[in-house]
């Protein structure tokens, strides 16, 4: 962070445990460091983007001579709080007070306190599930607001959920508020207990009905543990109605200990829930899969493709069928498995399609792209996609590794809807084994990031750029390449 820095700013004021000093006052010495953001009002030379040092002089000279204290530590810290809440832009400060004519009896140069203050980021969660949530949950906000400590930055949408805990209690509104805030943890609890009480909170069940409920999920990248606060928030990572709401306002937030992120480890209970309500429904879907004939796959092409990708990711077929002659495409359906034993399925006529998969290959390397995947609209959030690759995964064990194109979620122009979208796509490929790569590229204008399943090969994830090179290479001439496919480097 930039610094703009004041020294030895003399200060003529009466602090001191002495009477005398009271009366007749003496010489303080300020030394100041803030913490801000000098890149904007430096580019463009513009005074109101910057934080007037000369003001604050004059109110540091102001303040100190405006007040009187016995103690320096005393003279530092409100100082400070209010240079923090004077000058927006300050983050942090830290500063120095020096009293080199303190009342020693001793030779001395100087005596000084010196402290370090500034704006904390904090993520707190709210909850109400007794009479008007939404006024309560509205009220906790409004009181943040109304506290000069805390500026509100974001606060994410109230949502419905289920109780926790296992007490018989109505519906919850939850929701996840972003704030800076001057208070160290322990005041900022107490400043939250202060609200819910103000709100009718009384504490009787724990985890059972209530007004009102704050709690810290996390402050900076603090980690602590105390009889009566823990930070991060102990159990946030496990709970749906915490992370939904915080993913919508900090997405990109990191957990201090787990070291992931806030949507990660939204999509990672998101996931197991789908899975535990699909294993409840109908256990694992029983499906088969089978290399399918070039006929069948133009089938699948005409039939499924064009409702399950957008028009424009859809290659002609032509290309498709010349790469199959030089035995570079493969397709994978997955039928359901009706078959009670292996000769029963002689005649595959009856099955339905639940899955699909085309395959570009490169024999060489031996890698495999995965072209197409879908599920049938049907089947979709019912485990199918996830017992398919598995079976893909079986499949093509004698391959090195299987790549997949994945769309870009980091992009940041994009909607948060989308980019939540792609992440639980990418999600769902990393359990199904693959790993993501740090190769990006650019193909027909979409931007996509690159993962990796390792089959026969353990180093996989390496070359990722000449695999690519080469498995396109084979399907498309250079001078399509040159014009519609790029590797994008950091
Ligand atoms: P849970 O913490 O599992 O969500 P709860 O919020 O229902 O449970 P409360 O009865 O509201 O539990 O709080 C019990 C005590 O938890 C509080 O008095 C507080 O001292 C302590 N506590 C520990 N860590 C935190 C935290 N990060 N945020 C809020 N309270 C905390
Ligand atoms: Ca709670
Ligand atoms: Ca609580």
């Amino acid at each position: 962070m930039d610094q703009i820095i004041i020294e030895n700013l003399q200060v003529y004021a009466h602090h001191g445990v002495y009477q005398e000093e009271n009366e007749k006052g003496q010489n303080f010495y300020i030394n100041a460091i803030m913490e801000t953001d000098t890149r904007n009002a430096g580019t463009l030379d513009e005074l109101d983007l910057s934080t007037n040092y000369g003001e604050v002089c004059t109110f540091l000279n102001n303040y100190i001579t405006g007040h009187i204290y016995k103690l320096i530590e005393t003279v530092a810290e409100k100082t400070a709080e209010a240079v923090l809440l004077r000058f927006p832009l300050v983050r942090r400060i830290t500063l120095e007070v020096r009293k080199p004519e303190a009342p020693i009896i001793l030779p001395f140069e100087s005596v000084s306190v010196k402290i370090t203050r500034g704006w904390h980021r904090v993520y707190l969660s709210c909850g109400s599930n007794m009479g008007e949530k939404k006024a309560y949950l509205n009220g906790a906000v409004q009181a943040l607001r109304a506290d000069t400590k805390c500026r509100v930055l974001r606060v994410s949408d109230w949502i419905v959920t289920k109780p926790y805990g296992g007490v018989e209690q109505d519906d919850f509104l939850n929701g996840a508020i972003a704030l800076e805030t001057l208070y160290t943890p322990e005041m900022l609890l107490e400043k939250l207990h202060e609200i819910e009480y103000s709100h009718g909170r009384e504490r009787k069940v724990h985890w059972g009905p209530r007004t009102l409920d704050l709690d810290i999920l996390l402050y900076e990248n603090c980690v602590m543990c105390t009889d009566d606060l823990t930070i991060p928030h102990v159990d946030m990572h496990n709970r749906r109605f915490v992370l939904e709401p915080l993913a919508q306002i900090a997405p990109y937030e990191r957990h201090p200990l787990i070291g992931q992120t806030v949507v990660q480890m939204y999509e990672a209970i998101a996931c197991k829930d789908i899975k535990s309500r699909s294993e409840e429904k109908r256990s694992v879907p029983k499906i088969y899969a089978k290399k399918v004939s070039l006929e069948t796959a133009h089938e699948i092409y005409k039939t499924y493709m064009k409702t399950d990708f957008p028009p424009e990711e859809i290659k002609p077929f032509a290309v498709i069928e010349k790469m199959w002659k030089q035995d570079s495409y493969y397709v994978y359906a997955f039928y359901e498995d009706k078959a009670e034993d292996l000769d029963e399925r002689a005649d595959d006529s009856q099955d339905v399609l639940c899955a699909y998969a085309f395959l570009l290959a490169d024999n060489k390397k031996r890698t495999l792209l995965l072209d197409y995947f879908a599920v049938c609209e049907d089947r979709r959030g019912e485990g199918y996609g996830s017992r398919a690759l598995l079976l893909l995964r079986e499949a093509c064990a004698d391959w090195n590794a299987l790549l997949v194109e994945v769309e870009n979620d980091e992009l940041p122009d994009i909607e948060e809807e989308t980019r939540h979208i792609r992440r639980r796509r990418i999600a769902f490929y990393t359990e199904a084994g693959c790993r993501m790569t740090d190769v990006r590229s650019l193909l027909w204008d979409v931007n996509y990031r690159i993962m990796v399943m390792p089959l026969m090969d353990e180093h996989a994830e390496e070359c990722i750029v000449e695999k690519l090179c080469a498995l396109y290479g084979g399907m498309y001439n250079k001078r399509e390449l040159q014009k519609h496919f790029a590797i994008l480097s950091e």
